[in-house]
């Protein structure tokens, strides 16, 4: 029997678990390479709101992250809810585009090692970090059996967000120069919103690569994931309510079925880690923020029957077998 739940379109929802070092590393601050950590302390708070709301979503972890025997006990967590793990690499580094395809591969390996030796799940799914794709990574990605990539966030104001987080970094040049990709590029903007499957040179049958983008905002391409509302959040959350739920039905009328994504700081206030004050958004307090982010998923769930990016990438197969898209990056 068919409840109103299975009626409704499907979207997905997905955490990237950043954790404490990698923002220090590509702020450049002193101290990321002891790996400090705050998984203990904010993946039961993600956790706990997921199960009130009953959300199986997916999980994005840092290969570093699950090497690390202090963080064991939180990844065992996340698996043992039955959320989906994907592959946010090994080292995180923004500037993973840059890597030859033998480097990315061996990013790939390593953090499918130590994700699968915590988890029992062997990734299907990969984000890098920083949205920062090549090539290199789609080829290595096919060939290493993955079902999707879900690393693009088709927006415009990439370069935006870039000078504001420069503006508050203590970089050189050189690490400048590394970081200059980061958040995208102004033609990012071209890219399609809809998931779609890549054409990857090598790649003559129609097993290709799926591609889960990021969604924004229908015809502005403004992002609208929950960083974005959480900093609308920080001058008033009624705003930022109404400009999520505003997004989401411009989704539903252009019948997109969009897939967002969470992160820690979606859950942790300036009162939690000191060292992470310079984000925006960190001047509101835990509880502020886990407000909004509910009052947002619920909005969510209200119009979409919510699933992992792994179940978003087989609907989508299932329902329309992605459209073919030329790779952006081929030679
Ligand atoms: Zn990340």
């Amino acid at each position: 029997m068919r409840t109103p739940k299975d009626d409704k379109p499907i979207a997905s929802l997905s955490v990237d678990l950043d954790n404490q070092w990698s923002y220090m590393k590509t702020h450049g601050d002193r101290g990321w390479d002891s790996f400090p950590s705050y998984l203990d302390l904010v993946v039961p708070r993600i956790l706990g709101l997921l199960e009130e709301l009953d959300l199986t979503v997916t999980f994005f972890i840092v290969g570093q992250d699950a090497a690390m025997r202090k963080n064991e006990a939180a990844m065992r967590l996340i698996a043992a809810a039955g959320h989906e793990i994907g592959n946010h690499s090994f080292h995180h580094d923004p500037w993973i585009h840059l890597y030859t395809e033998r480097a990315v591969e061996d990013e790939l390996t390593l953090a499918e090692e130590h994700i699968e030796r915590v988890t029992g799940q062997r990734p299907v799914g990969y984000r890098a970090p920083g949205y920062s794709l090549s090539n290199a990574t789609l080829r290595a990605l096919q060939r290493r059996g993955y079902l999707y990539d879900a690393s693009t966030l088709p927006t415009f104001i990439g370069p935006l967000a870039r000078a504001y987080y420069f503006v508050n970094a203590r970089l050189s040049d050189e690490e400048k120069n590394q970081r200059k990709a980061l958040f995208g590029s102004l033609s990012d903007g071209f890219r399609p919103i809809r998931p779609y499957r890549w054409q990857i040179e090598d790649d003559a049958g129609d097993d290709g690569l799926i591609e889960i983008p990021v969604t924004t905002m229908p015809f502005l391409r403004l992002p609208f994931h929950f960083s974005y509302i959480e900093h609308i959040a920080s001058i008033s959350p009624f705003l930022a309510l109404t400009y999520f739920t505003g997004a989401l039905d411009l989704c539903l009328i252009t019948r997109i079925g969009p897939s967002l994504l969470l992160h820690p700081l979606d859950f942790l206030g300036g009162d939690d880690v000191d060292a992470l004050a310079f984000f925006p958004a960190m001047g509101l307090p835990s509880e502020a923020k886990i407000r909004v982010v509910r009052e947002a998923l619920i909005s969510l769930a209200n119009r979409y029957r919510v699933t992992t990016v792994k179940g978003h990438a087989l609907n989508t197969i299932q329902s329309s077998g992605a459209d073919r898209f030329q790779n952006p990056f081929a030679p």
